[in-house]
């Protein structure tokens, strides 16, 4: 029975190791590095093979090596999923010493049990580096199940070689092997293989997927969440929420381009989107809309808070000094802020209503900030607030 253990681990750990190789394709470095980790172990397991053409303390040596290049990968796959400090200087410093130390188990001392000791304990160091960095990283569920699968295979194999040590030392190996106690460490020290790979494979994959989604959402240029992750952002809004939208444009924007070229103008719109994200509005979701258009979510905001950060936020662009980006003079934009009424029948109706207003701003001569009470229908008869090169909110009337 235990020799079919030590048969399908390395079959095991090399198939994890082959899915992590695969996972690692989408651009996930910690797969390469758990790969490469559990193809080592394999290695390391399939070392006594080696039996029939080498000798015994050249064995062990492989597989020694093998281990601790295994924990190594695992240490470094663990910190870089966490985006934690690698501590590789360190890391590499207790592997070097611990092989050191085999070497002198293996050659001088002859010494089975304080050999394995030493590479256990080294490995189980290694593991704890790469975990007490990552600790405080785990954001999910997943990342918390994989940290404590850590846990687990640190301490099962600082137990196990703990009880090896000890018992190997007035057992006869050959009785210790054939023991139960030897069955149990096999089964416990494969579910802490599994337990790793998989946790650690969920992991990966969920941060892959998450990183598309995210990508799937964010306008590239700006950082900003695009039509698409807007939307996604509205969906969570309770038709009964409150809210205020401002629509942004800048103002003679294909002048800029043709006058600055194509790439200032590009710095002109994440400026733009800088500027945006200052919007300090509890709950507030700011996007691009495609070209120099961009667009605020204020929940709970009211339309004259609205009409007066849109207003900050003009002039906070128009006093801009834009020379580091190669553009010699200001730039402007139009603002639209409408606010969800009554009759709404989602926020689409209240962003409507934002666009007419910016397009009034346009046409009223730019740079300015349009509003209207939300229930009034536009443009008939409708209560306008329009500023213009003033710092005050919705006062004059026009
Ligand atoms: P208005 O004041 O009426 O808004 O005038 P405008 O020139 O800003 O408006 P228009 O819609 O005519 O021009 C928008 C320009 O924005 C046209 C397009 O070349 C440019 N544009 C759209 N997307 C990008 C982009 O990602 N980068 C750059 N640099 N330019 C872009
Ligand atoms: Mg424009
Ligand atoms: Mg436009």
């Amino acid at each position: 029975m235990a020799e079919n253990f030590a048969f399908l681990l390395p079959v095991v750990l090399t198939l994890f190791g082959v899915a992590f190789l695969i996972v690692a394709r989408f651009g996930n470095r910690a797969a390469l590095f758990w790969g490469s980790g559990y193809l080592c172990a394999a290695l390391g397991f399939l070392a006594p093979l080696l039996q029939a053409v080498a000798p015994v303390p050249l064995v062990a040596m492989t597989a020694d090596a093998a281990f601790l290049s295994a924990f190594l990968l695992y240490s470094q796959g663990l910190s870089t999923h966490f985006d934690a400090s690698r501590h590789l200087a360190l890391r590499l410093g207790i592997a070097a010493v611990a092989y050191g130390i085999i070497a002198y188990a293996v050659f001088v001392a002859q010494s089975l049990r304080f050999e394995l000791f030493v590479s256990d304990i080294a490995c189980s160091l290694l593991l704890l580096v790469a975990l007490l960095s990552s600790w405080r990283r785990s954001g999910t569920w997943v990342d918390r199940a994989l940290l404590g699968a850590v846990v687990f295979v640190m301490l099962e194999t600082t137990l196990r070689t703990i009880v090896f040590f000890v018992m190997a030392g007035s057992l006869a190996m050959d009785a210790f092997i054939g023991s139960s106690y030897a069955f149990v460490m096999q089964i416990t020290a494969t579910i802490g293989a599994l337990l790793l790979a998989l946790t650690a494979l969920a992991s990966v994959a969920l941060r892959i997927v998450e990183g598309h989604r995210k990508a799937a959402a964010e306008d590239p240029l700006t950082g900003l969440l695009n039509r698409r992750g807007f939307e996604q952002r509205l969906g969570e809004h309770a038709a009964k929420t409150e809210a205020a939208i401002i629509v942004a444009d800048i103002d003679w924007f294909k002048a800029i381009n043709d006058r600055f070229g194509h790439a200032a103008g590009d710095e002109a719109i994440r400026e733009v989107a800088t500027l945006l994200r200052t919007l300090a509005w509890p709950g507030v979701a700011v996007a691009r809309f495609g070209g120099e258009e961009f667009i605020a979510y204020l929940p709970n905001c009211r339309l004259q808070d609205a009409h007066m950060l849109a207003n900050t936020l003009r002039l906070a662009l128009s006093e801009r000094d834009l020379g580091r980006i190669g553009i010699d003079r200001p730039i402007t934009a139009s603002f639209g802020v409408a606010v969800t009424a009554a009759g709404d029948h989602t926020i689409h109706d209240a962003i409507s209503r934002a666009d007419r207003l910016l397009y009034l701003a346009k046409s009223n001569g730019r740079n300015r900030v349009v509003s209207n009470a939300a229930d009034v229908p536009l443009p008939a008869g409708a209560k306008l607030f329009v500023v213009k090169d003033e710092t005050s909110g919705p006062g004059r009337a026009s």
